[in-house]
Order: structure tokens, then C-alpha cells, then sequence
């Protein structure tokens, strides 16, 4: 019998130039790279150092703030001394609106010990203006020698090559409808601007790209688009994609088809943080987008079956809360360790129909009883049935050892 090889799912990376940002590297042959951004006002360099600091020991590799005033910009030599002393080597990046050429001029120290600058070429100024801003912005980054990301934003999509696209589609023999305008301005807005930046004397691999959109199948059409045209490498997102399960659905549908196509050396999940919510959860979504896909590993990967009519009790669900929250908990310093390497596994099941199978295949499993089963867990270990826990104290048990498998 002919079988097809379905054994290769992706269809590569797509190679991209090696960008340079702080000691990381995006692009190239580099993993894909997290990084989130700060709410904090950035003139209040305490609160937000310490946030810096909670998102890369989360996992963020590289911290955005905004620099948005005199003040910001001030305050960003003390954000990074605070980081220094918390030993948190996060490189930061400097985003950037409007008055970016001021501030990037007046504050040379800012300018110095920011890793990467964000332009945003629809908020770079008008006319005549925009090209001297734009180019005072890129002659800072040369002269320190720093990378940039050309951030385009629908939201902020500059409207002087709106109006061009436009006019060239309506004179165009085979028109594209608005959606198609509108895609072809975001991706000919980072083009040409990073044409500019090189013509301006930046070099090709000091510049990464984005194009930010709130829609996952335009988000989808514009990067395949960024992709075929060009090889900077892309920073991926959904921009404003929205709160708690809309916004983790939403970008995981866009970034992931993506991803799964090689497109993407770089992204941040942009959730709209719940009333009291943790800033953090962004990166844990990021991490377990990258870890799902089998494209990084940051913590062993707990799998759960859901329930059923076996299980009556809730020992099985707090069982496997308990390992979540504890690889999850244990994750800093697990993560040098596991990052970069096969998945490890862990499997809580809940019952004997397909407990002892999903646990064999893990690297550590288990399988509890479920409703009238004999009130025993047995636990595997690479596929070998190693002991089997009973009473009270399972949990515990089964926490121990998980650490002991992980310490060997
Ligand atoms: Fe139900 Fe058992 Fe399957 Fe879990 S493993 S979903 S308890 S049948």
C-alpha cells in the first residue's frame, strides 16, 4: 500500500536577515522572539522597571515603553539602572510618535541605552516634514547603532500614501476593492519606509517590519504579502485584539497560520488587560502559542484530558491545576533548561480509558482512578509503569516526582 509522509506539517522558516537588538538576535536562523509593552507611565521610572521586570522574568525577551514625552525620555536612563539592580537584562524598546525626532535628539542618553527604536510612519509628520523627521530619527539610530522596527498601524496608516494607492487603484485596469487597498497601503507604507531608512544610511539589517491590523484574515493577507516582497524580518501581532478569550483566540488564529507558513521572528500577543488582571498574561499566551506549535519549549506541557461522566469527583482537576501552576510557577528557572528543546510532557488523566495510554506517552504521567475504578494512580514514567499512588497525599506526591524526573 502507497502511503503519503505526513511526518513534515510546516513548511519551513522563511529565512530572513539576522537583526540585532540588545544581546538577542530576530531574523536569521534565530528562534521566535516574545516581547510585550508596558502600561505603566514611563516617567515614573519605579513602577515601571518593576514592570519591566515582571514581564521578562514571565518570559518576555524584549520589553517596549512608550517615550512619549520630555519626561518619558528622562526617566529611561533610571528605568535601566532600577532593571540593572534587579539583574534583569531585558533590552528595551523605545516607541515612538509624532515627536520621536525631538526626543530621540534632546535625550542622547535615552537615545544610547534604548536596544531598538519604534517608528511608526503614519505619525512621523506631513509633507516635507515627515521625510526630515523620519530622517533625523533613522540618523539617530545609525549613529548609536541601533536597529528599528517600522511599525505600521491601520489605526495610524499614513493617509498622504492612502490617497496615492488609491488614486493609482482607481486608474489601475484591474481595480482591488477597499479591503485590498487597504492592505497594499499597510505593507507599501513599510516598504517604502524601510527603502527610506536604508537610502537614509541604515543598514538592511538593522530594520525590522510590522503591520499591525485588528483583523485575523487581514492580518493573515498583509504579512504573506510583507513576506513574498521582502526578507526583514517581521514582528507579529493582532493589534487591539481585544479582552481575556476573544483576544487569546483571535491572535492565536492569526499568528499561528502564519507561523505554521514560517512567517514571524518576532511577536507579542496584545491583550487588553482584564480590570485587576496580570500584564503578564500575554507572555504565558505567546509562550504557549510558540510551545503548542512545537516551535520553542519554555515549560513542560501539561496535558489534561476534560472530564467526563467517569470522573465525579474534582481530584482530577485540581490535580492537574496544581501541576499547571506549579511547572508554571517553577518556570524561570526551568525555562533556560527546557527552552530551545524537545517538549517535555505531563499527563493528569482521569480515568482508565485513556489515562494509562496518554500517560505512557508523556514523560510523566499519571492516570486517577474514576468512578468506581479501584482508588489507585498509577504513575509513568517514559512509558514505564514506576509506582502507584494512593490516599490523601497524591497531589504532593505526584508534584515530587515530577521535580525529581526534572532534576535528573
Ligand atoms: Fe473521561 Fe476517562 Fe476520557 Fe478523562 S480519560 S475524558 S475521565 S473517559
Amino acid at each position: 500500500m502507497m502511503m503519503d509522509d505526513i511526518s513534515n506539517t510546516t513548511t519551513g522558516r522563511r529565512l530572513t536577515r539576522a537583526v540585532r537588538v540588545g544581546a538577542l538576535t530576530v531574523g536569521g536562523s534565530a528562534p521566535v522572539v516574545i516581547q510585550s509593552m508596558t502600561n505603566t507611565d514611563t516617567a515614573d521610572a519605579l513602577k515601571t522597571a518593576i514592570q519591566c521586570a515582571e514581564l521578562a522574568r514571565a518570559g518576555s525577551e524584549l520589553v517596549r515603553i512608550t517615550v512619549n514625552t520630555p519626561e518619558a525620555a528622562a526617566a529611561v536612563p533610571a528605568i535601566r539602572e532600577q532593571l540593572d539592580r534587579m539583574d534583569v537584562d531585558v533590552p528595551l524598546i523605545g516607541d515612538f510618535h509624532y515627536n520621536g525626532h525631538r526626543l530621540l535628539a534632546d535625550f542622547p542618553e535615552c537615545a544610547k541605552i534604548l536596544a531598538k527604536y519604534r517608528i511608526n510612519p503614519g505619525n512621523v509628520g506631513h509633507g516635507r516634514k515627515r521625510d526630515e523627521q523620519f530622517a533625523q530619527m533613522i540618523e539617530i539610530a545609525g549613529k548609536y547603532d541601533k536597529p528599528v522596527r517600522i511599525g505600521v498601524n491601520w489605526g495610524s496608516l499614513d493617509q498622504e500614501l492612502l490617497a496615492r494607492i488609491m488614486d493609482a487603484n482607481a486608474r489601475s485596469a484591474t481595480p482591488m476593492d477597499a479591503i485590498g487597498v487597504m492592505r497594499e497601503a499597510m505593507v507599501a507604507s513599510a516598504l517604502e519606509s524601510a527603502a527610506k531608512a536604508e537610502e537614509y544610511g541604515l543598514a538592511g539589517d538593522r530594520i525590522i517590519l510590522s503591520c499591525k491590523v485588528s483583523g485575523v484574515q487581514d492580518l493573515i493577507a498583509i504579512y504573506r504579502e510583507l513576506s513574498r516582497r521582502a526578507d526583514y524580518p517581521l514582528h507579529l501581532g493582532l493589534t487591539e485584539a481585544g479582552m481575556g478569550s476573544k483576544g487569546i483566540v483571535a491572535s492565536t488564529a492569526a499568528m499561528a497560520v502564519l507561523l505554521q507558513e514560517g512567517i514571524g521572528d518576532t511577536i507579542r500577543v496584545s491583550l487588553t488587560p482584564e480590570p485587576g488582571g496580570k500584564r503578564t498574561q500575554e507572555v504565558v499566551v505567546a509562550q504557549e502559542m510558540l510551545q503548542t506549535m512545537g516551535l520553542r519549549a519554555f515549560t513542560p506541557m501539561v496535558t489534561a484530558c476534560p472530564g467526563c461522566g467517569r470522573t465525579t469527583s474534582t481530584v482530577f482537576q485540581e490535580l492537574a491545576q496544581t501541576i499547571q501552576n506549579h511547572v508554571r510557577d517553577r518556570m524561570p528557572a526551568w525555562r533556560v533548561e527546557f527552552d530551545g528543546v524537545e517538549n517535555m510532557t505531563l499527563a493528569v488523566m482521569g480515568c482508565i480509558v485513556n489515562g494509562p495510554g496518554e500517560s505512557k506517552h508523556a514523560n510523566i504521567g499519571i492516570s486517577l482512578p474514576g468512578t468506581g475504578e479501584t482508588p489507585a494512580a498509577p504513575v509513568f514514567e517514559d512509558g514505564v509503569k514506576t509506582v502507584t499512588l494512593r490516599g490523601e497525599n497524591i497531589a504532593a506526591e505526584f508534584v515530587a516526582i515530577v521535580d525529581r524526573y526534572v532534576a535528573r
